[in-house]
């Protein structure tokens, strides 16, 4: 019965001469619906919300015919990760995809907020709150699209899984045990994540790209030690902790680490050269042309925002040294951060900062456990159905694939062997992002407009 009414909808709403709109199809009401349930639960850390909202999305895939044994809610510790698969008829004889999406939030103070962040609001151009793009809208699609699909009847040649965590917005525990822990995840041919990338739009609303994530940079701080004995500050020795850890700062300044690149990187530049065009696009394309030209990776490593795609960089961040200004220091403490290029590891970079500071007392100490992942390189099937979804929305728009300095879920996948490309429905102007910020917002035009984004990939991925 239920499929019968949401088909007529779904003719109607697909009928221009009516005046049923997108937003009244089932499938838009479905997923308001849900989006508005996933902002008024605070599943920030701490709060131990995250179950609650586990168990919702099971009894709304339960409704449409999912069945027990499909659907999985893992607990650790207050937080859970879920996976809900959709089964398919394995025609396709290929590996499971995966769907990745992050249940959890950044923490929101309702007295810094000009709304209450923790309930969906909305005036004429913006939907409101904590998590409406990060990643409640990730999740919102990937679960009202499972539910679409199976109400359809739609029968997958191969099985998808929605793998959603628990608490990427911290310790990503449940981020590890679902990459790393779990047989029926590990399978997988390959994962597609909501939680970065997505389009860009200008001031006007033009698109100007869209951004299919591919790989992150190992994130990893150093702590950088030298010790002295000290002494009374009216007796200085050449020997000086702070004087000599600063000349080691200094030729970590002056050292460039090696130009790298991959396939994904050198198409990169050669999308965005072709777009930016004038003399730093010209570099761009000469670099994607041949990454060995000096002349091109020298002129984009000036600007900040193309650096990092070309090499691994480390820049000083903090100092601390000395304990009373009439002392000789007993010891100076530098943090170093660096994002590291794919492919490099973390005691390598160490072993380079080593040589580099040229003095051996220097004692350095990485600090965490930096997470070293492999660069997805993109696939024609994948990069076909993500051309579809966004030329639906915007026929012209380039798609560029880049790498991140770091910080999703996808990395913990890619490190487990599963290549991983994040690309959502956004479509948003950078400037309105407010992302883990105050006041939180997706304009509703996105919302309606990437209703159909997650379909258009899934059917041409798993359809017959
Ligand atoms: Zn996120």
């Amino acid at each position: 019965m239920i499929n019968i009414i949401s088909l007529t909808l779904l003719l109607l709403a697909s009928m221009p001469t009516l005046a049923v709109g997108v937003k009244d199809s089932p499938h838009a009401l479905k997923s308001l619906e849900i989006y508005k349930t996933l902002i008024g639960m605070p599943t920030v850390a701490g709060r131990g919300k995250v179950p609650e909202m586990a168990a919702y999305l099971a009894r709304e895939f339960r409704e449409v015919g999912f069945k027990d044994e499909d659907i999985n809610i893992i607990p650790m510790g207050e937080t859970v990760g879920m996976i809900v698969r959709y089964k398919g008829d394995g025609t396709a004889a290929k590996k499971p995809i995966l769907l990745l999406g992050h249940m959890d939030v950044v923490e929101a103070l309702d007295k810094d907020w000009d709304r209450p962040p923790f309930e969906l609001t909305q005036d004429d151009k913006y939907f409101y709150g904590r998590g409406t793009i990060d990643n409640k809208l990730g999740i919102t699609m990937l679960s009202s699209t499972f539910i679409r699909l199976k109400k359809e009847g739609f029968m997958p040649n191969r099985d998808m899984f929605l793998a959603f965590t628990g608490d990427e917005e911290t310790g990503m525990l449940t981020t590890k045990m679902l990459a790393n822990e779990r047989p029926e995840l590990a399978n997988a041919e390959y994962a597609l994540n909501s939680d970065a990338g997505g389009g860009d739009l200008d001031a006007n609303g033009k698109a100007i790209a869209y951004l299919v994530q591919a790989a992150e940079k190992t994130y990893v701080s150093f702590e950088l030690t030298l010790r002295n004995k000290g002494g009374h500050s009216s007796r200085p020795r050449p020997d000086n902790a702070i004087y000599e850890l600063s000349t080691a700062l200094l030729n970590i300044r002056d050292y460039h680490f090696p130009v790298m690149w991959s396939d994904m990187t050198r198409e990169f530049f050669k999308v965005s050269g072709t777009q930016l065009g004038g003399e730093l696009g010209e570099a761009m394309t000469a670099f994607a042309a041949d990454p060995t030209n000096k002349k091109a990776s020298d002129r984009l490593e000036t600007e900040s925002s193309y650096v990092g795609t070309t090499r691994t960089t480390c820049v000083t961040t903090m100092l601390k040294a000395g304990h009373a200004e009439n002392a000789l220091p007993q010891s100076a403490t530098a943090t170093v951060n660096c994002r590291i290029f794919p492919g490099i590891s973390v005691d390598d970079v160490k072993q380079t900062l080593a040589k580099v500071v040229k003095n051996a007392a220097i004692e350095i100490v990485t600090l965490d456990s930096p997470v070293e992942s492999p660069i997805s390189e993109l696939r024609d099937d994948v990069m076909a159905a993500v051309k579809k979804a966004v030329h639906a929305r915007y026929p012209k728009v380039e798609i560029i694939a880049y790498m991140e300095s770091g910080g999703t879920d996808g990395m913990h996948f890619r490190k487990a062997g599963i290549p991983t490309w994040a690309l959502p429905s956004v479509f948003m102007n950078p400037d309105e992002m407010f992302a883990h910020g105050l006041n939180e917002r997706l304009p509703i035009k996105t919302f309606y407009d990437g209703l159909d984004h997650w379909s258009i990939i899934l059917k041409d991925l798993t359809g017959k």
